[in-house]
């Protein structure tokens, strides 16, 4: 194992040695798999920075592509365990990697995964785990829901994401961000921007900028329910179609007979029934939540 003092080999980050990689291996690009590889440094550094690895701890990697980031988390963490969905990968990665001990690849789709086993396989004595990754953008929320409700025990998450999508992340209520990503990331995690980072840090580079996000776990969720799975399908149908009131689409969901019960059902929670999904904090979608299912409401 080896720290930041004593790194092995030769940063893979950098423009020359990513093409030299790339050449020696004919590897193409694959846009459909979210190829975009990091080439900034620096930008690796704030994200290795951000997931406070050290040596008693273990960091996943989804997506190690040619293996920037993983070299670095190999220097920093004690174990790292990277998944990756494309085959023409691995060798690559077995290859440029071949100078660390405790890095192991694996072959996958991280959607797939038995990411409780692979906690047991990799992780076992462990003093905490990360999720440190540049994500694939056309598979960023399945892949951020995942990894929320499995209920693993993570540290933290450190991802590089579209800028857009970091800052639905991190919405407060009441902003044009602020909808079930906010509010499904916020329940789980504190959410923290990193930096932004231009489209020039990539090869390809991308069509739009990203961002680094740190979700660090909360100890409980944010707020207290008695039944997870009703309080997100209210939330659900409070944003079915965003420009309607709180009112019209509870409505729809709770059916049309009983809308005037729900008008006053909402006053007696302390909310308008004029106001937008996009307007309750989660502490109000709470409430509401417990209140609907003391109508039964919610089926
Ligand atoms: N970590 C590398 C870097 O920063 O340069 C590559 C990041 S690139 C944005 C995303 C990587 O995720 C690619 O290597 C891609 O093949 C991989 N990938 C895409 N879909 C995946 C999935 N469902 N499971 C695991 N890896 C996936």
């Amino acid at each position: 194992m080896a720290n930041t003092s004593t790194r092995l080999g030769a940063d893979i980050a950098t423009p020359n040695r990513t093409k030299d990689i790339i050449r020696k291996h004919n590897f193409t690009f694959k846009k459909s798999l979210g190829q975009n590889f990091l080439i900034d440094k620096n930008i690796l550094d704030k994200i290795v920075a951000a997931a406070n690895l050290t040596e008693a701890k273990g960091a996943l990697e989804i997506g190690p592509g040619i293996g920037a980031l993983t070299e670095r988390l190999a220097q920093e963490a004690g174990r790292v365990a990277a998944v990756e969905i494309d085959n023409r990968l691995i060798p690559i990665l077995r290859d440029v990697l071949s100078i660390y001990g405790n890095v192991n690849v694996v072959h996958g789709d991280v959607l797939k995964t038995d990411l409780h086993r692979l906690w047991e396989e990799q992780f076992a004595g462990c003093e905490g785990v990360s999720v440190v990754a540049n994500l694939p953008y056309y598979v960023t929320t399945p892949i951020i829901m995942k990894l929320l409700e499995e209920g693993l025990p993570l540290e933290s998450i450190v991802v590089m994401v579209q800028k857009e999508v970091a800052e639905r992340m991190a919405a407060k209520p009441g902003t044009k961000d602020y909808g079930t990503l906010s509010i499904a990331v916020q329940y789980y995690c504190e959410p923290e921007l990193v930096c932004i980072v231009p489209s020039g840090a990539f090869i390809p580079a991308p069509n739009v900028d990203s961002a680094v996000i740190r979700l660090k776990r909360r100890a409980e969720p944010a707020v207290s329910v008695s039944d997870e799975s009703r309080f997100f399908r209210v939330v659900h149908a409070s944003f079915a179609q965003r420009r309607k009131t709180l009112s019209n689409n509870l409505t729809a969901f709770a059916g049309k007979e009983r809308k005037a019960e729900l008008g006053k059902l909402l006053l007696g929670c302390g909310i308008q029934p004029e106001r937008r999904g996009e307007t309750l904090s989660l502490q109000e979608f709470a409430v509401l939540t417990e209140a609907l299912a003391a109508a039964g409401m919610l089926g």
